[in-house]
């Protein structure tokens, strides 16, 4: 028997479902590893010895194939020719994963074994089933076809088994067909088969599914008995009246197995192990953080470009979530904060990665709160459809939507056919505006595109360094664009933060720290071309980045202006970035310095703003609610919380004459001078401010 290392496996299809829960392997992207073009698969494989198996994953999906037949031929039957062709070159087992949908029957009570002949009855299945045939030719093939799989880590895995616990958490209905058959699988059990699959070499064809038959109804009746929900929740319905369900093409994809070898658990025992692990997601958010490691990822590759040449160049003081204030004073565990360059792009990024939906379930920003940045907002996306020229009935997404400040001033001004999306489900005063509480993403494209099929514009403000998958953003971005649609995103600019030290920016909801450099080489392997930047002072220096599908675009300089500016100052430069650090770290040891005197003199202390930015800048200077009385904030979602791993009360400005202190650090430096006119007649009283960026000041 051939021993198989599975450190040295290839996976295809790594950020699919199935890729993204395999902890072993190396995951090319598509990009490193285009499994279509041949010559790009054979250079690959050049640069790799000793790789032990190949696991093919990658597939155009049923609803993709069906509209685009071609690419489905393409990706699914030519990728696996060439795939396999490297395994049969190097005489290594070929895993190649298929599923049910190579049989059809009209017969509900049909079950497909490991020798039923395939009758596909789709796009997808057919093709399957001839790469299928075609991987068949060899004599290692491992060829595993598995049922209807839930369980994905990450938001863009999440699908029928989610969307039906979100929408039941949240007492709506959950639309679930009755009359189609499948073998509901937990994608967890698929993989831990796999392996075994692997280990003992048995090639041939495996059907590994959870035991059981269901239909949709039946796995939502399970999910509404597990939440103690009222099962009137399911509005169950025929194949053809459930939305986006594909072509009917067939009443059952029930498999089951003749290996006894190859027989799981029952379905019902494996959903109701994620049902209580989407439970504990869910719930973190309120009580005590407990084994987070589930919840976060250190990345080894490059965002932008799957490099693994990264250098970390600053590991912070590590924090909780920065936006996870607490009811009451808790003992919140800590995550590590380590910031990267990539020295392919020279993206600077973030390496941990939090879970979306135990970051973002209870989001506390809202961004009408501050004066300054409504304002900001709402003239930006006027200035947008003045530039682009926009007529009245032009499509316009936003993503982020947040609160809706923009979508209304859109409305507002006559433009009829406006939509937003924001994951946020608990902002209320957005109720009656046309946004949909989701994620962005190739997940979320269906639903808005039963809105609108295209748009010409898409623009998006301080959200996109927030979200995991940027690679799947673009590539929706691009799909949703007409042909001479522009895309704008607003984020904050490096090139300002590395120039003023604001090291505070750094935190788990900001995984990307924008330059024109990397944006630029990003944009352009997504098809989409930077032909416009435009700096301004908004939360400290920001950049709006303009995009367009065009490749002819006509670029304008300022492009060629920022990409200098960044080189001038060398801020790729490993050497530059080890000296800022360490000028970051000065700066805290003299506000350490200047803050421990005056308690020690007896001087109360207090804080302005609970900002995400305050979690970061409070856990660097290692300050406790010994020191600090309190924070204030008028954000009132936040008041009456506790700060996150420090536990400092937040409170409305009425503290400051209830609890007199005398000295306020300004925690939201982006917003000094309304802070500063908020302080006014505090000062007049005596109360002295101290301003940490961009140097120390006490006014
Ligand atoms: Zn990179």
């Amino acid at each position: 028997m051939t021993i198989i290392n599975l450190d040295n496996a290839i996976i295809t299809g790594g950020s699919g479902m199935v890729g993204n829960n395999i902890l072993f392997g190396k995951k090319p992207s598509s990009i490193e590893l285009n499994i279509t073009n041949k010559t790009q698969v054979n250079e690959y494989f050049e640069k790799y010895k000793n790789v032990s198996c190949i696991i093919h994953l990658v597939a155009l999906n049923l609803r993709d194939s069906e509209n685009d037949p071609i690419k489905a031929i393409n990706i699914n039957i030519n990728g696996t020719i060439n795939m396999l062709n490297i395994a049969k070159k190097l005489n290594i087992p070929f895993i190649f994963l298929s599923s049910g949908a190579v049989f059809s029957s009209f017969n509900s009570n049909m079950k497909f074994c490991e020798n039923t002949e395939p009758s596909p009855n789709c796009i997808y299945g057919s093709t399957k089933y001839t790469a299928e045939n075609i991987a068949l030719t060899y004599d290692k093939t491992i060829l595993i076809r598995t049922g209807w799989l839930f369980g994905g880590n990450q938001k863009s895995h999440f699908k029928f088994v989610e969307q039906t616990y979100n929408n039941m958490i949240n007492d709506n209905k959950a639309i679930c067909c009755n009359d189609f058959y499948g073998s509901t699988t937990y994608v967890v059990d698929l993989i831990n088969k796999m392996k075994e699959l692997i280990s003992n070499n048995m090639y041939g064809i495996h059907h590994v599914v959870n035991d059981g038959i269901s239909t949709g109804a039946d796995v939502g009746e399970l999910i509404a008995s597990l939440l103690h929900k009222s099962s009137t929740l399911i509005d169950k319905r025929t194949f053809h009246d459930v939305p986006n369900s594909g072509p009917k093409r067939s009443s059952t994809e029930v498999i089951i197995t003749n290996n006894s070898f190859n027989r799981l658990r029952d379905w019902q025992s494996a959903l109701t192990e994620y049902i209580s692990l989407l439970q504990t997601r869910h719930s973190i958010n309120t009580v005590s953080i407990k084994n987070i490691e589930k919840y976060w990822m250190k990345r080894n590759r490059c965002r932008l470009c799957n490099s693994v040449n990264i250098n970390i160049f600053y590991n912070l003081e590590p924090t909780p979530p920065a936006n996870h204030f607490v009811n009451e004073p808790i003992n919140q565990e800590k995550i590590p904060l380590d910031i990267a360059m990539c020295y392919e792009c020279k993206h600077i990024q973030l390496m941990q990665i939090l879970e979306p939906a135990f970051l973002y379930s209870h989001y506390f920003y809202v961004s009408s709160t501050s004066i300054g940045m409504t304002k900001h907002l709402k003239d930006s996306v006027i200035n947008f459809t003045k530039l682009l020229d926009l007529n009245k009935i032009a499509n316009i997404l936003e993503i982020g939507a947040n609160d809706g400040v923009c979508i209304k001033e859109l409305l507002d001004n006559g433009f009829e056919n406006v939509l937003g999306i924001d994951p946020a489900s608990n902002i209320h005063s957005r109720h009656n505006l046309p946004i949909i509480c989701d994620f962005f993403g190739s997940n979320s494209k269906k639903l808005i595109q039963d809105k609108y099929k295209n748009f010409k514009l898409i623009y998006a403000f301080h959200c996109l360094a927030h979200i995991e998958d940027i690679q799947d953003v673009f590539k929706t971005i691009y799909e949703l664009l007409e042909n001479d649609g522009v895309f704008i995103m607003e984020v904050g600019y490096f090139y300002e933060v590395f120039r003023t030290k604001q090291f505070d920016v750094i935190y788990h909801e900001h995984i990307d720290y924008h330059t024109c450099t990397a944006m630029d080489r990003f944009a352009k392997s997504n098809s989409l071309y930077l032909f416009n930047v435009i700096e301004n002072n908004i939360q400290g220096g920001s950049i709006q980045f303009y995009f367009s599908k065009n490749k002819d675009v006509e670029i304008n300089q300022s492009i060629d202006i920022a990409i200098r500016k960044e080189s001038r100052i060398e801020l790729f430069n490993n050497n530059i970035l080890s000296k800022w650090k360490l000028s970051i770290e000065t700066i805290c040891l003299d506000m350490n310095y200047i803050i421990n005197s005056f308690v020690n003199s007896g001087r109360k202390i207090a804080a302005y703003g609970a900002s995400a930015k305050s979690t970061t800048f409070l856990h660097q200077l290692k300050i406790s609610s010994h020191i600090i009385k309190y924070i204030v904030d008028d954000n009132i979602y936040k008041q009456n919380l506790y700060s996150p791993g420090l536990n400092i009360p937040i409170k409305s400005a009425d503290e400051l004459s209830l609890n007199k202190v005398d000295y306020i650090i300004i925690l939201s430096c982006n917003f000094t001078d309304e802070i500063l006119t908020r302080l006014d007649i505090y000062r007049k009283a005596g109360l002295r401010i101290i301003i940490p960026f961009p140097e120390i000041k006490i006014i």
